[in-house]
């Protein structure tokens, strides 16, 4: 491969618009979102992926995913802000789509070791299908 055509395969796959590094190949969900590990996913689009989690706390339990890899919230960048909203408007479609509106659902996003993160990149659980206590354990 020629030093540009180098160039142009690192930057289709990784770097985005803002030109920051978007990628973490030893990440396990930047892998999910590559396809180079298999998850059930329920949704993908051009910023976000939502895929089932491997071991669900409730009857629907769904994650929402950015593409762009960010550990965390305080890791978040000026430019993040939509990206960040999406995934709520991908939590608002899934649970019209699977019909969870009606009895309601939580969105949980754990950041830092003391919330329970144990993937750092950002994720929103959608948890549905049964009642939920508050506050939370
Ligand atoms: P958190 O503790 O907020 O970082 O959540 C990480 C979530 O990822 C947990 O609910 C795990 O069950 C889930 N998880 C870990 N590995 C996988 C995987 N390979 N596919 C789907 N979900 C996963
Ligand atoms: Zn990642």
């Amino acid at each position: 491969m020629s030093h540009r055509g180098a160039f142009l395969f690192f930057q289709a796959f990784f770097l985005r618009g803002d030109n920051t590094v978007s990628h973490d190949s030893s990440c396990l969900f930047c892998k999910i979102v590559e396809h180079r590990i298999p998850a059930k996913l329920v949704h993908s689009d051009e910023m976000a992926v939502a895929f089932e989690d491997i071991n669900p706390q409730a009857p629907t339990h769904i994650l929402i995913v950015p593409k762009k890899h960010i550990p965390d919230i305080q890791n978040m960048k000026e430019g993040d802000q939509e990206l960040i909203g999406h995934l709520f408007f991908v939590a608002r479609n899934l649970a019209e789509l699977q019909g969870l509106d009606a009895g309601g659902y939580r969105l949980v996003i754990n950041n830092g070791r003391d919330a329970g993160q144990a993937v750092f990149h950002i994720h929103l659980h959608l948890l549905s299908g049964r009642a939920f206590a508050w506050p939370p354990g």
